[in-house]
């Protein structure tokens, strides 16, 4: 465990306000009536099938979405968050987040994400962090427009464009037009795919493999053929065991996905892999420079020109 922990690590797969923790979202949720349901949805969590369980941690990001209602405390969700990810001595974090408004548009989107990337650079010497904007399955394609606009304002710091949210909404095809644009764009994307037993899921895994992104997030539920696809064309997994299955000799990234909102750390979700699959030191040591290598592929692949700057991996380090 102590050596899951003292390991430098990578977290490519952190959706921002998943990570709260627990106490601040106590401290956040203003009335009884709220504490008393999130009482209530933990004790529900530990029951349920796939999607009775996925539908109660959309509920808590209901409730979590209704308390978080100003820039202070989104400044310090990022804040705790590095805070935590420094602590379980992470190098590099890919922070992804829906950017949104508040006060009725008052504060506009573009705050939200200046908040939030000004607070990284002030983590700047401790933790070298950026920045993925996520579309959320159940906007508009207009709102998943200004979101890729935001991205491409606020490039180099944001590396990247995500699909998230609610998995029984299945709403790949729509936003498809925006994901082609991020593309010729030539900026990163990373879908959240397979996360429901559906045969409705398992159509949308085809759409979204045909589209060939950066990278996947999750990918529980698949067919063999999709399997072999994924394999075949070497697309980087980023993998969240605490609810996902491990799949070894593949581009992966080991991840946490809402660290605050389900209780676990990078570290932690390494030393259990450690014990399920019995992996070595060595293995777990191979596993996260080939994490950095496949990150690093991919940004040259984004911005060649810093190809200059970048040093070899020494592995004896
Ligand atoms: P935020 O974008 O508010 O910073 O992070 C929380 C949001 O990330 C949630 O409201 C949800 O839309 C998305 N999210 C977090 N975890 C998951 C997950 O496991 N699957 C999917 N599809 N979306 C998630």
């Amino acid at each position: 465990r102590r050596f899951c922990q003292l390991l430098p690590k990578i977290e490519l797969h952190a959706h921002l306000n998943g990570c709260i923790r627990t106490s601040t979202f106590r401290q956040l949720l203003s009335s009884t009536a709220d504490q008393l349901r999130l009482d209530a949805l933990d004790k529900e969590f530990q029951s349920g099938d796939t999607h009775a369980r996925m539908a109660n941690v959309f509920e808590k990001f209901a409730l979590l979405r209704s308390c978080v209602t100003n820039l202070d405390e989104i400044r310090r969700i990022t804040r705790e968050t590095l805070e935590d990810f420094i602590a379980d001595h992470i190098m590099y974090v890919e922070l992804r987040t829906r950017p949104r408004s508040f006060d009725n548009g008052a504060i506009p989107m573009s705050s939200y994400v200046e908040a939030i990337l000004e607070t990284m650079k002030q983590y700047k010497n401790q933790i070298c962090s950026r920045l993925i904007l996520s579309i959320d399955r159940t906007q508009t394609v207009d709102q998943a427009m200004e979101t890729l606009k935001l991205a491409e304002r606020y490039r180099p710091d944001v590396v990247g464009l995500d699909l998230s949210g609610d998995p029984n909404v299945k709403s790949f095809e729509r936003f498809l037009p925006v994901f082609n644009l991020a593309k010729q764009m030539n900026l990163p994307t990373t879908i959240h795919i397979g996360e429901l037993p559906d045969a409705e899921c398992l159509r949308e895994n085809d759409l979204i493999l045909d589209f060939k992104p950066s990278r996947l997030g999750h990918f529980n539920f698949r067919t063999k053929e999709q399997e072999q696809r994924v394999i075949k064309e070497q697309i980087p997994l980023e993998i969240c065991p605490t609810s996902n299955l491990l799949t070894m000799k593949h581009p992966l990234a080991i991840c946490t996905d809402d660290s605050g909102l389900m209780d676990c750390r990078l570290s932690s979700e390494i030393f259990d892999l450690v014990q399920s699959f019995r992996i070595t030191k060595e293995e777990i040591c191979e596993l996260m420079l080939q994490t950095c290598r496949t990150t690093a592929a991919i940004a040259l692949k984004s911005h060649p020109q810093y190809a200059r700057h970048i040093t070899p991996i020494d592995p004896n380090r």
